[in-house]
């Protein structure tokens, strides 16, 4: 999809406006990558509708071409569509009740416990309540994950009347004062009315100050109308994101918040406590237009410790470079995820090129096999001592070859991440 949508978007001509048959021409284009995000087409549709109203007839920036524009246009419209800014909940000094939703599966016990360690090492006083009786085993899970953040966990007998639940946690405030209460609650595999009815008499009763809707990445179409029936009939206040760490481009989001026009606030991005992030509409927006997670790319390097340096030189980035970064992203996890997140990759990786981690120990091998000169200095790599590393290495001439082609094409996506950087306005707000 990628190639599609980058080559119709060069073949627009570079004119000073926008013309309307430009603009049809990229927006079918856009309008499939959204589907192919998996976002609802019903969105799609509307989506296109307006973003083509606002980019006719506007002006074409000097430092770009007209498809940059168009793509410039729909990328600020979507982080618009999607929050704008990454937001939290507001929370008060005491009294606050987050109330969990969504179908089973989505993540809301896992998120629940996520949410609690976040609190709580925020400062909070977190009490979570187990109110999940259908499945035997939620409340155990919850009552594990309590035990991991260190949280007391308030479990709901079967056949307890919400007033009981209520009452119950009136008397634990007594005991024990928790300015923070987080409910995990049951989902069905699909909304049914029944579960509904159940959901809307416990929010009654427990008068929550957020209700937050669980949506999984990569519930595709369904997306939209799950969440317009939660909105309906429990009356959601914010959405949280699970599985973004996944293949889902994101479309789900999308559809979630454009239907119920809530903020998300959070996006999940592993099955461990940690993985809870703000949710950052910018990057979501490259993500589902399929321009790479460049942001989430670079902060993922500095969390390993690559610190900015090699990015900072990307015109001197040499093998010995290479060779540390590669050992340094062999630390950081799984490499498909990784890879993933780097615009344009696979197209810059030479063709047969998997990243795996026996091509990567390869890679090792080879750049091993060569002195520190020529590490700094690929430049005077000549045929024989091109052959004497292959030599060396236990590989053939062709596969350093293609080594350092491939160092080529780095170095070059690394100017051009560089670029990016600059141009997407740096980090997102923490809070
Ligand atoms: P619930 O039925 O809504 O309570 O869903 P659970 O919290 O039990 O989660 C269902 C499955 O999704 C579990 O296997 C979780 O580990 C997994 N899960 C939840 N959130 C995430 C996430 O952000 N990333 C990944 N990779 N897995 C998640
Ligand atoms: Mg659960």
């Amino acid at each position: 999809l990628g190639n599609r949508l980058q080559d119709i978007l060069e073949r627009l001509k570079r004119e000073s406006k926008l013309t309307e048959a430009q603009v049809k021409a990229a927006m079918r284009e856009i309008r499939m990558a959204l589907l192919e995000a998996d976002v609802n087409f019903t969105v799609a549709r509307d989506f296109v509708a307006r973003v083509s109203e606002k980019a006719v007839g506007a002006e074409v920036l000097g430092s770009l071409t007209a498809g940059q524009q168009v793509v410039k246009v729909v990328h600020d419209e979507l982080i618009e569509t999607l929050g704008g800014k990454a937001t939290q909940p507001t929370l008060k000094n005491e009294g606050n009740i987050i109330f969990m939703v969504g179908l089973q599966g989505a993540g809301k016990t896992t998120s629940t416990g996520k949410l609690a360690k976040y609190y709580k090492d925020k400062g909070r006083r977190v009490l979570l309540i187990a109110a999940d009786t259908q499945r035997p085993a939620a409340r155990d899970q919850l009552r594990v994950l309590g035990a991991q953040v260190g949280v007391p966990v308030l479990e709901v007998a079967n056949n307890e009347t919400p007033a009981q639940t209520a009452e119950r946690l009136r008397e634990h405030q007594r005991g024990d004062f928790r300015d923070l209460v987080i409910v995990d609650t049951a989902g069905r595999l699909q909304i049914d009315e029944t579960l509904m009815d159940a959901l809307a008499d416990l929010k009654t009763a427990l008068q929550p100050t957020e209700t937050l809707l669980v949506v999984d990445a990569m519930t595709g179409q369904e997306a939209l109308n799950v969440a317009r029936t939660f909105d309906e009939r429990v009356s959601l206040s914010g959405l949280i994101i699970t599985k973004m760490d996944g293949d889902a481009r994101g479309g789900a989001a999308l559809s979630a918040r454009f239907v119920t026009g809530k903020p998300i606030y959070f996006a999940g991005t592993s099955e461990k406590l940690t993985g809870l992030e703000p949710f950052y509409p910018d990057r979501v927006a490259g993500r589902i237009l399929g321009m790479g997670d460049v942001l989430g790319l670079i902060e993922r390097a500095q969390q390993a410790d690559l610190a900015q340096m090699d990015m900072k030189k990307a015109g001197e980035f040499d093998l010995e470079d290479l060779l540390n970064q590669l050992r340094q992203i062999r630390k950081m996890g799984p490499l498909g995820d990784l890879i993933k997140l780097i615009p344009g990759m696979s197209r810059a990786l030479p063709e047969g090129f998997n990243v795996d981690e026996h091509q990567i120990q390869k890679i090792d091998a080879l750049i091993s096999s060569m002195t520190l000169k020529e590490r700094r200095n690929p430049t005077i790599l000549n045929a024989s001592r091109r052959k004497r590393i292959a030599a060396g290495s236990g590989s053939s001439v062709q596969e350093v070859n293609r080594l350092i082609k491939m160092h080529e094409q780095m170095k070059g996506m690394m100017k051009m991440l560089q670029g990016m950087q600059g141009g997407l306005g740096g980090k997102g707000g923490k809070m």
